[in-house]
């Protein structure tokens, strides 16, 4: 029988970050996969703004942006009748070395890294790359999860061997990252809520080289082509060489006859691989029961229209990974575990929601399509007109939602202190940057480095991207993320030169075991944006507690950053 801290069910991107993000933890864990090879087909292509934030802090950020599509090419989105047609609406969108030098020429809070581009049969191997890497952690592929028993110490799983593998898998916790038909949310017995089986479509994926080069409307990711009733889609992947289609087509024969009359000129091509996906718009009614936890696509199913289904995984991964880490290592309290679904599956709905609202959006341009688009005639020009007009406006609810991306808030936690008042909308689609607890800490630029307080040294995640250099900067100016500054446990952040005593705080949670940096941020510019003169920032980034000084409060707080008391029983007030 094989002995670990955490068996992971399925190497998709979410069981692999929470296998990346574990074993830099040094927690044991096994991950099993059934298939024998990463995915080979397409599936997502876009790593949102908070994602890459996430890749950063666990040192892969760069090593991502360099398998991925070039970091100078455009992202921008066009509808038109065919591929060598004028557009008839474009939304531009910068590319990453642009949106890398937006983000290096302002201090305003906006989130530290911007999307990427990566088809998901790239980032899979890369991914488990890193993991395999990491002593700590078991990679087994052709390994398929079959059942598990669960007590009050341990997990015992069944697998079907692949070759060295036991039978019998025994851990601490088993977190089933085994995608939308996950057997372990079957064996706990978790019915999904909502919409299942809304549509079914087919993708395609071409080899098709000369294509991103001879687009006469420009080079861009997604191109909507005007023809109803299938409306074609065609999105760039990563190697610029390959494209994917979506169309509800009759047969796979029929996505190649779609694909030649999308481009609408002589280029030759291959179809490598077709296959069948259903729309869904469902979210578990449990995130798991007892040591069994589930995650990413077990959990909950959109539509990848605003790309938010691998990119909530991934979210789930980064809350689930320190709790499991801190419970194990003896410092996390009960409530840390139990805030897991508390805090993901409201953004698991909210993401749903707003993967409908995206999907309704593009419904609502395409109901403007009338046979008559292409005809020469003011009609045909004023039917253009009204599907260019309604694109522009509805197709923003899937490329501008860095709110719904980066700015979502544990709202009613158990683990983040109950502050009084109503806080910033944890819903709005347009990024706000804010320090209410529960919101992720936004990123601020420091011009002087922040200066290590008492004798507790900050963890740098990844030095090989700390401090920050620009990549495509205008300026030379060379500054710090403050994120970079962050340890992997909890930090106290003391801003704008505070005096405030602060020692009983520090005592507090240093007394239940839970690693904890404190750092002295001189730079007024991280005063200005946080809005604070003292902040709480958990592992994973979320604000626990702000304040600007602490009064008879330090016990409670660091008993419920610690998850020892729900917040829900502590007083309902700020320190101030
Ligand atoms: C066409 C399309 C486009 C998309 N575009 C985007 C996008 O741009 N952005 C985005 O964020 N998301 C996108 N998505 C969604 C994204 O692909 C999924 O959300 C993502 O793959 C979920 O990751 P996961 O790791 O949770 O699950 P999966 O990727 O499904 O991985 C689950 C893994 O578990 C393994 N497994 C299953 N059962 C067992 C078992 N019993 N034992 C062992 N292993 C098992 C599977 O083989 C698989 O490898 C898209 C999806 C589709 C279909």
């Amino acid at each position: 029988m094989v002995e670990t801290q955490v068996l992971i069910v399925g190497a998709g991107p979410v069981g692999l970050t929470l296998a990346l993000d574990l074993g830099q933890r040094g927690v044991r864990c096994v991950l099993i996969e059934r298939n024998e090879k990463s995915i080979q087909l397409p599936k997502m292509e876009r790593c949102n703004a908070r994602t890459m934030e996430i890749y950063r802090r666990l040192g892969v950020a760069e090593k991502i942006r360099d398998a991925g599509l070039p970091r100078s090419a455009p992202m921008d989105v066009f509808l038109a009748s065919s591929m060598a047609a004028p557009a008839l609406a474009h939304l531009a969108c910068p590319s990453v070395a642009e949106a890398k030098a937006e983000i290096a020429a302002h201090n305003d809070g906006r989130p530290l890294e911007p999307y990427q581009l990566i088809s998901q049969y790239t980032l899979e191997p890369l991914l488990r790359s890193f993991v395999e890497a990491l002593p700590s952690v078991t990679v087994l592929f052709g390994c398929e999860f079959e059942t598990f028993l669960q007590d009050s110490d341990s997990v015992t799983t069944h697998v079907r061997p692949g070759k060295g593998a036991d039978a019998t898998i025994r851990a601490s916790y088993l977190v089933g990252c085994d995608g939308g038909s996950s057997a372990v949310r079957k064996q706990l017995g978790i019915p999904l809520q909502g919409e299942g089986n809304i549509r079914k479509l087919r993708q395609a994926l071409f080899h098709c080289p000369e294509l991103y080069e001879r687009v006469p409307m420009g080079k861009g990711r997604h191109y909507h082509i005007a023809e109803g009733p299938l409306f074609p889609f065609i999105i760039l992947q990563d190697s610029t060489r390959h494209w994917t289609l979506h169309a509800a087509a009759s047969s796979d024969a029929e996505m190649a006859e779609i694909f030649r009359r999308s481009l609408g000129m002589p280029l030759e091509f291959e179809m490598l691989s077709v296959n069948e996906w259903t729309q869904h718009l469902l979210c578990a009614e449990r995130y798991g029961e007892g040591r069994v936890f589930i995650a990413g696509d077990a959990t909950h199913l959109v539509i990848p229209t605003g790309g938010l289904g691998m990119n909530t995984g991934v979210g789930d991964a980064i809350d689930l990974s320190w709790k499991l880490a801190a419970t194990l290592a003896g410092w996390g309290g009960p409530q840390l575990l139990a805030s897991y679904e508390k805090e993901r599956r409201p953004i698991g709905l909210r993401n749903v929601k707003a993967s409908r609202a995206a999907m309704s959006g593009r419904l609502s341009w395409r109901a403007a399509y009338h046979p008559d688009i292409g005809e020469n005639t003011p009609e045909g020009a004023a039917i253009r007109a009204e599907m260019a007009r309604r694109f522009n406006i509805e197709q923003r609810k899937v490329t501008e939602i860095l709110g719904i991306e980066a700015g979502y808030r544990y709202v009613n936690s158990p683990i983040v202190w109950n502050e009084s008042g109503e806080g910033p909308d944890p819903e709005s689609p347009q990024y706000v940057p804010s320090t209410w607890p529960g919101a992720r800490l936004p990123h601020v630029w420091l011009d002087r480095p922040v200066a290590d307080n008492a004798s507790v040294s900050p963890g740098i995640p990844d030095s090989s991207q700390t401090p920050d250099t620009f990549h495509g900067s205008p300026t030379e100016h060379y500054r710090t993320a403050l994120h970079d500054c962050l340890g992997s446990g909890y930090t106290l952040l003391r801003l704008g030169g505070t005096r405030a005593d602060t020692a009983n705080l520090e005592r507090a949670i240093r007394a239940t075991g839970a690693p904890l940096d404190v750092l002295d941020v001189a730079d007024q510019s991280a005063r200005e944006i946080y809005g604070c003169d003292l902040l709480l920032v958990r592992p994973d980034l979320h604000v626990v507690w702000r304040g600007s000084q602490i009064k008879d409060d330090a016990e409670a707080i660091a008993a419920i950053a610690t998850g020892r008391i729900a917040a829900s029983d502590a007083a309902a007030t700020s320190s101030d």
